[in-house]
C-alpha cells in the first residue's frame, strides 16, 4: 500500500463531495492535499469522472510535476495549487470549483465583503477576484500569487470559478461552503435595490486578526519543520 494512501481517499473523497454538493459540475474543478514534511501533493487526475475514481487514480506530485505515483495526468491546474503551497505556509489542502453564487461574482467583478462572523473568521474580510488568465496559464498562476499575500482563504477567479485553501482538507472544504454560502446571501441581498451592510470594519478587523493568528501558529510549526 501507497504510504500517500491517506491523503488519496481524502482528496477523492473530498472531490466527491464539491461534485455531489454542486460546487462544479462534469469534470470541473480540483482538490488538493499537500504531505506533510514534504513538498509533494496529492491532487485529482485531469478530465476524469469524480464518481469513476478509485484512491489509486489520484496523483502523487511533486513541486516540479513530476509524478511519483498514478497512472493519469494530474490536474492542469496543478501548477496554482503547488503556487499556493509554495507561497502560503499556513495552506495544507486546496480546492478549485466552480459554484454558481461565488461565479456570478465572477462575472461582475465584483469581490464579496466581510458580511457574517462566521465566515469573517473563516476565510478573512473579503473574497477577493483574481483577473482572469486562461486555465492551467502560467498567467493565472501569476495572477494568483498576486492575490495571496492579503492571507484571506477564498477566492473568486474572473470569469472562471473560485479557490479555497485551509489548514486541512476539512477546512479548505468549508471556507469554500462559507464562500458560497455568503456569495448567495449577497447576490440576493444586493438584488433587493436596498444596499447591503457589512460588518463594523473594527470588528472585521478582529475577526481576521484571530484567523492569521491560527494560520501563524501552522506557518511556525511548517518553518521548524524545515529546521
Ligand atoms: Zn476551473
Amino acid at each position: 500500500m501507497s504510504k500517500y494512501e491517506q491523503y488519496k481517499k481524502d482528496v477523492l473523497k473530498y472531490g466527491q463531495m464539491m461534485l455531489n454538493k454542486g460546487y462544479t459540475v462534469g469534470t470541473g474543478g480540483n482538490v488538493s492535499m499537500l504531505v506533510d514534511g514534504e513538498d509533494v501533493l496529492a491532487i485529482t487526475p485531469s478530465n476524469r469522472e469524480y464518481m469513476d475514481l478509485t484512491p489509486a487514480d489520484i496523483c502523487i506530485v511533486d513541486f516540479d510535476m513530476n509524478i511519483i505515483e498514478g497512472k493519469y495526468n494530474p490536474s492542469r491546474e496543478t501548477g496554482l495549487h503547488i503556487a499556493v503551497y509554495k507561497n502560503r505556509l499556513d495552506a495544507n489542502a486546496v480546492i478549485h470549483s466552480h459554484p454558481i453564487y461565488s461565479s456570478i461574482f465572477a462575472l461582475i467583478n465584483k469581490p464579496v465583503p466581510a458580511i457574517f462572523d462566521e465566515v469573517t473568521i473563516g476565510i478573512g474580510n473579503v473574497t477577493d477576484i483574481i483577473p482572469y488568465a486562461l486555465s492551467g496559464s502560467d498567467e493565472l498562476v501569476d495572477n494568483v500569487k498576486t492575490k495571496l499575500s492579503n492571507r484571506c482563504n477564498c477566492y473568486i477567479l474572473q470569469n472562471h470559478g473560485a479557490l479555497s485553501i485551509g489548514a486541512n482538507i476539512g477546512k479548505a472544504f468549508r471556507n469554500l461552503e462559507l464562500m458560497e454560502k455568503a456569495s448567495r446571501i449577497y447576490y440576493h441581498a444586493l438584488s433587493t435595490g436596498e444596499k447591503a451592510t457589512a460588518l463594523p470594519s473594527d470588528m472585521a478587523d478582529l475577526l481576521f486578526q484571530l484567523m492569521k493568528a491560527e494560520q501563524d501558529n501552522e506557518i511556525e510549526r511548517k518553518k521548524s519543520q524545515i529546521k
